[in-house]
């Protein structure tokens, strides 16, 4: 057993999560998985476990304990299934926005609702044309009087169409570029906002993901988060804080892989004895285990950082994300592999974390994306 230096909170929130992992998660993935169900009642039960109080602070109805406790709950869900923790940790993304910028009136009125898990909220940014590059937007919100008129197509949104409050990112100035972006929240129920078909996804299936459509959508001008033209700068923020919780479900699903194949490993036998005595296997195994421990490392770390308050977090919270991705890539990968053909068949998890943990190096900013940023962090402030 490795020891992590928790608080007894921060163990209780662990325990929690395997709670629902052992006795709902587990049992119904596979289905979940098949069927791309959205799973509403695991979400529920994780609403009325108090997890999503993690991402608020105490006025607003939460726990406001920080990110750090956000990704201990989202790795252990993550060892479940990553549809359910994409779907928890998508919502903390609709959140941080509001976090960020909003004013106390849209605090006092949002929050709280997101805090109990009543709602789920969305994080509205990518467009058909507008993926890696955020700043090219072409969803527009015009002022008339004291109205915001929003008219454009975002794709790929997680939780669209399930979650009841989205931050949207539009632009009010095209001709300013990135400058010009700004954001706002939008209610679902809004006329004039509507939902396109849940994707057929590779991974990650039971997640919803979904196009949000602004048609003439008409919403006050009191739900601008900041001013105009700050958009940029709050998704940027946004990102800051929450990719080390891409990089804690890549450690969750890779946890995952590495117990299912050293499990295997100790009791399928060939040439007469357990494949864990090859040291083909054990090497394997060693690797994975290496890795699985140097990304949650890092992981901790980066949301450690974050929750000392500091500011400049670009580039430990990108690499977080790249480094922890890239192992449950490899990791999920490695598993299948112990598992040799039966990993290869959907009688065991093995082949759905593969396909699952693919989603961490593409979300929230490419790992190519990511690298960018901290090259561009280490040019501008050095190496240390
Ligand atoms: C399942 C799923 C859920 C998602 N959920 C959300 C969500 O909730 N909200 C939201 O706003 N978005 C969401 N996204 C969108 C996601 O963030 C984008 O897919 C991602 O940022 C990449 O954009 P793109 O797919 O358009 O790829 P592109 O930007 O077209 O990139 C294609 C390839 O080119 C590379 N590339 C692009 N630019 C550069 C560059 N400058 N340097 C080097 N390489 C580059 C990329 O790394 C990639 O390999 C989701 C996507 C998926 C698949």
């Amino acid at each position: 057993m490795m020891h992590y230096f928790l608080t007894e909170e921060q163990q209780m929130i662990v325990d929690i999560c395997r709670q629902i992992v052992d006795e709902r998660i587990i049992p119904a993935r596979a289905g979940l998985d098949e069927k791309g169900t959205f799973p509403w009642e695991i979400i529920k039960e994780i609403g009325k476990s108090d997890l999503f109080r993690l991402f608020v602070p105490e006025e607003y109805g939460g726990m406001g304990t920080g990110i750090f406790n956000v990704c201990l709950a989202t790795e252990e869900l993550s060892r479940g299934d990553l549809s359910v923790a994409t779907s928890y940790a998508a919502s903390g993304l609709g959140f941080i926005p509001i976090l960020v910028m909003g004013n106390e009136e849209q605090k006092k009125k949002y929050l709280p609702q997101l805090a109990s898990g009543e709602k789920l909220a969305a994080f509205g940014l990518t467009e058909p044309e507008a993926g890696s590059d955020a700043s090219s937007v072409r969803t527009r919100a015009v002022k008339e009087g004291n109205w915001y008129i929003l008219n454009g197509t975002k794709q790929w949104i997680t939780n669209g169409g399930e979650a009841e409050i989205y931050t949207i990112f539009a632009s009010t100035n095209p001709e300013r570029g990135a400058r010009g972006i700004s954001a706002f929240i939008v209610e679902k129920g809004t006329e004039g906002f509507e939902f396109g078909k849940k994707e057929d996804k590779l991974g990650i299936r039971a997640s919803a993901t979904r196009e949000l459509i602004f048609t003439d959508c008409k919403i006050p001008k009191e739900n601008i988060l900041g001013s105009e033209g700050m958009g940029f700068i709050i998704a940027m923020r946004t990102f800051d804080q929450s990719r080390p919780a891409v990089g804690a479900q890549a450690v969750g699903v890779a946890q995952a892989a590495l117990e299912e194949a050293l499990n295997y490993s100790k009791v399928r036998k060939q040439f007469g004895q357990t494949i864990s005595s090859f040291q083909a296997i054990q090497h394997m195994l060693a690797d994975m285990a290496t890795q699985v421990e140097a990304a949650r490392a890092l992981v901790y770390h980066a949301a450690r950082v974050i929750d000392s308050g500091e500011k400049n977090i670009a580039k430990l919270s990108a690499m977080s994300k790249l480094f922890a991705s890239d192992v449950a890539m490899k990791v999920t990968v490695d598993a299948v592999q112990i598992l040799g053909g039966y990993g290869y068949m959907k009688d065991y998890p093995v082949e759905k974390m593969m396909r699952d943990a693919k989603i961490t190096q593409i979300y929230e900013g490419t790992n190519q994306i990511q690298r960018s940023i901290i090259a561009l962090e280490l040019l501008k402030r050095g190496a240390l």
